[in-house]
């Protein structure tokens, strides 16, 4: 629905900027974009005034963590300031919101690694796109001993997880790779708590 609008022939000015704006979130479509305009028409000044200024602020003050791409307000993130987490081991995700979501299985307590994307031809995403030189630069002293290659059960995350898998293996890490129970073809953020979890159990070794 890409470049789709309502807005042109319907809603002329502030009002159609907005729910063209609105309509190139994803998960968006035409009619939401007109919902959410019109009730940020009728809503409290102040709500819509904090809600501006949240937008702003997230844009300034957010950044990715300098260790693993994380999301962060510091210079890294919660995780990786924690000294309670386990530093030998690495979970590696394709984004922030794959952290969330192992996180919320309290299954894990090692550390992470935001690839930032999956490898996908179709869309023009190489190993160079991603945060692969990053990660060799974290394992290049040796404090690392596992890696847990948690990327989506798709085509994508598996072309990922083997090239990966394929890159670390001189170094005599062992590296598994989360995805036993998830539903394949599906993204790691949808998976349920209770299936994330268990697919931890699950480890399987990945033999590149
Ligand atoms: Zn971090």
């Amino acid at each position: 629905m890409a470049g789709f609008s309502i807005a042109g022939s319907v809603y002329e000015g502030a009002v159609g900027d907005l729910i063209d704006e609105l309509g190139q979130l994803p998960g968006v479509g035409p009619k939401s974009a007109q919902r959410i305009a019109f009730h940020l028409l009728s809503a409290d000044p102040a709500d819509v005034q904090r809600l501006a200024a949240v937008l702003l602020r997230v844009k300034e003050s957010v950044r990715f963590c300098s260790i693993c791409g994380n999301v962060t307000e510091a210079e890294q993130c919660r995780i990786c300031r924690d000294p309670r987490r386990d530093a030998a081991v690495i979970c590696v995700v394709e984004e922030p919101k794959d952290v969330v979501a192992i996180e919320k299985t309290h299954e894990f307590h090692g550390r992470y690694h935001v690839l930032g994307g999956a490898i996908s031809p179709i869309e023009g995403v190489g190993p160079d796109d991603l945060r692969l030189r990053e990660l060799m630069t974290r394992l290049a002293d040796g404090a690392v001993t596992e890696l847990i290659i948690a990327t989506d059960p798709n085509l994508e995350g598996e072309a990922t997880a083997t090239y990966l898998a394929r890159l670390i293996k001189p170094m005599g890490l062992r590296v598994t790779r989360l995805a036993s129970g998830l539903p394949v073809g599906g993204d790691l953020e949808y998976a349920d708590e209770v299936t994330l979890g268990r697919a931890f159990e699950g480890l399987r070794l990945l033999d590149a």
